[in-house]
């Protein structure tokens, strides 16, 4: 989930769940309730960088930059996302949820497609390191490591 979007697509009663956003209801993944995009401070230093590094080698964590600056993205599935992307907590969901808007959503262009910068793996951002700083390679001498 993205703070910056709001999700209102499904409304649940007791009884039913209705799909009252026509192009939510095309969307059979449930994209913004499958991960989680938090912001960061942009990576300045060699040693932000570095520290982007080891965060990007875990599984499912990807780094992007867009309009809006720096985020870890979160590939995790929210547990109340239920069958048909129905929410089953609707009725107590979180404000950020409430907050989202899907006029212009990953449905329409994924984060990364309309990233400036979208890191999965060590090795995507260690060559973008080794463009970006000139003396990358001797971080850790300089910072006292063997
Ligand atoms: S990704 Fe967009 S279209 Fe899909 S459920 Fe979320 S808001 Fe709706
Ligand atoms: S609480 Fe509901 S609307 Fe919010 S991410 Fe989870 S399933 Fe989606």
């Amino acid at each position: 989930m993205n703070s910056r979007n709001k999700i209102d697509y499904v409304e649940v009663t007791e009884t039913k769940s209705v799909a009252i956003d026509k192009k939510c209801a095309k969307c059979r993944k449930s994209i913004c309730c499958n991960s989680i995009n938090q912001k960061i401070p942009a990576p300045k230093s060699i040693y932000d960088f570095d520290h982007l590094l080891w965060q990007v080698s875990h599984e499912n964590i990807n780094i992007f930059k867009d309009a809006d600056g720096w985020f870890l993205h979160v590939h995790s599935a929210c547990a109340h996302l239920g069958n048909g992307g129905v929410c089953g907590i609707y009725e107590r969901r979180p404000m950020v949820c409430r907050d989202y808007n899907n006029d212009y959503c990953e449905f329409d262009e994924s984060i990364e497609e309309a990233a400036e910068h979208f890191f999965s793996t060590y090795e995507q951002l260690e060559k973008y390191c080794r463009k970006r700083f000139k003396k990358w390679d001797k971080r850790f001498k300089k910072a006292g490591y063997a």
